[in-house]
């Protein structure tokens, strides 16, 4: 059978970009269809216009701060519809920029909804994007499904009345009062941006800490930053109902308190995005909750079928997604090995004011494999010896294995934690030993400093069944 194309991607996000520029890139005849949003949940209503929403949050307690060094601005009002046209505006931007750069590669761009007619041909038909478009079938000998995920609600009794990240980035107005249900990523980072802009924000979470996963210690310093920027936290809680009422929306806790708030935003996780893709017309087989099982390849169950990123459900994050696609593209057209990743090294970040990032293991995962020794600090960043906000906490932790003193996990939370620990990511990659990161010299005066003078163990963690 002939086919238009070597490779058809379904979906332009982060991942199915990459992937299909990296396989145009070795000579492949490339296509790409996108239904709804060009450069994907990442540049649309992910990861971009999120961290320039925490960056607008930031601005009123800098000004505070900066009455310490001698400032007398005011905080001032903020104006949410000024800070979303400008983030539109800069999303547009880059929406040009993704088709232009696939278009320069030589890659075709299709709009509308694909789905799989059988392995290797599949039908656009249209879409958000494309609504009047004349559906049309296009083959290719392989196809990569790069969908992403989709926000999941609970649920509960009134859930339509919630919103969730995707509906939050284009609000006409800020809620004055929010109700944040989930205590992962989206959860706290949507806390602090609100709270930071003027909201009264209440966050629900059926944990004793948020965060679950992460470090103990880093989910406690976690839990004490949340509430120095004035959110209250309801941990031990789930919501059992939502009711409208005249002044906005009721939310019922399972321990029988009821918040009033005028904005719930159900921020409980995501789901692979299948719908309507005719995975069963071309034999691919799904997992619980709708994700596509892979190889270490990135294969489906059916041969010359790849899925990668969050359609797969493993390590939902944007860098992941990329690398998963780089890799894909240059097993099946390059002629020299493929690059390589290493993702059990995969660093992870929260957006919250401070930031808190981690690299490795933490340290209930890593006693399950031997003695720790465990380097903790915990201070006042010197900006803040001024700005007066001592509550402002940067907490450290080194992870280091025992027999062999190799640093496994190093965590951090605090400002500018994300920009700092990428540093750190190479040399816990790399399987660096305590000794050098006391060989290092430090950059004084930083914060980050600390990470190569912690000379005291704090602890010795035993290994654990
Ligand atoms: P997470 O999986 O991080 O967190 C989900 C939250 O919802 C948890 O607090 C979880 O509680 C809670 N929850 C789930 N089910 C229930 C339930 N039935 N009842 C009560 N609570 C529930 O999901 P997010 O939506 O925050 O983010 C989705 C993914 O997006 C993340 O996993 C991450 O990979 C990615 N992301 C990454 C970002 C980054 O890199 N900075 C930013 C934003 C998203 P519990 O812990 O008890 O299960």
């Amino acid at each position: 059978m002939s086919h238009e194309f070597d490779l058809l991607v379904i979906g332009a996000g982060s991942g199915g970009v990459r992937c299909a520029r990296i396989a145009a890139s070795h000579g492949a005849r490339v296509a790409v269809v996108e239904s709804s949003h060009w450069g994907g949940t990442c540049v649309n209503i992910g990861c971009v216009p999120k961290k320039l929403m925490v960056q607008a949050s930031e601005y009123g307690d800098l000004i505070e701060d900066s009455h310490g060094f001698g400032w007398s601005s005011t905080r001032g009002t903020h104006n949410w519809a000024t800070l979303i046209a400008a983030k539109d505006k800069e999303i547009s931007r880059l929406n040009g920029i993704y088709v232009s750069m696939l278009e320069k590669a030589g890659i075709t761009l299709f709009t509308g909804h694909a789905r799989f007619k059988d392995a290797q041909s599949v039908v656009i038909e249209p879409s958000v994007l494309a609504p009047d478009a004349t559906p049309r079938t296009v083959t290719a000998k392989r196809i990569v499904i790069a969908t992403g995920s989709t926000p999941v609600k609970l649920d509960i009794p009134g859930a339509d009345y919630a919103i969730t990240s995707d509906d939050a980035f284009y609000l006409k107005e800020r809620p004055q009062r929010v109700v944040l249900i989930g205590s992962g990523y989206i959860g706290i980072e949507f806390a602090g941006i609100f709270a930071g802009l003027g909201s009264t924000v209440d966050m629900v979470y059926r944990q004793d800490l948020p965060l679950r996963g992460f470090d103990e210690d880093m989910r406690a310093a976690m839990k004490e930053a949340i509430t120095a920027r004035g959110i209250t936290q309801h941990s031990h809680a789930s919501p059992t109902q939502i009711e409208k009422n005249d002044t906005g929306y009721a939310v019922t806790l399972d321990n029988g308190q009821v918040l009033q708030t005028d904005c719930v935003f159900m921020a409980t996780g995501r789901r692979p995005k299948i719908d309507s893709l005719g995975l069963e017309n071309a034999g691919v087989q799904t997992a619980k909750g709708g994700r596509i099982t892979v190889n270490a390849q990135q294969e489906t169950s059916q041969a010359g079928i790849y899925a990668i990123g969050d359609v797969t459900d493993r390590i939902n994050l944007t860098p992941v997604a990329i690398a998963e696609g780089h890799h894909l593209a240059d097993t099946l057209y390059s002629k020299e090995p493929p690059r390589t990743w290493s993702l059990d090294t995969t660093p992870k970040a929260v957006f919250f004011s401070p930031p808190m990032a981690s690299v490795g293991l933490s340290e209930e995962e890593a006693a399950k494999n031997g003695v720790l020794d465990i380097y903790f600090t915990r201070f006042t960043p010197m900006r803040h010896t001024l700005s007066g906000r001592k509550d402002r906490k940067t907490v450290m932790k080194l992870v280091v294995d025992q027999a062999s003193q190799k640093v496994v996990g190093a965590h951090i939370l605090g400002d500018d934690a994300a920009e700092m620990l990428q540093g750190v990511a190479i040399a816990v990659t790399a399987g660096l030993r305590k000794i050098d990161f006391d060989r290092t010299v430090g950059i004084h005066p930083t914060s980050a400093e600390e990470l190569v003078t912690l000379r005291t163990r704090t602890r010795e963690t035993p290994k654990t069944a």
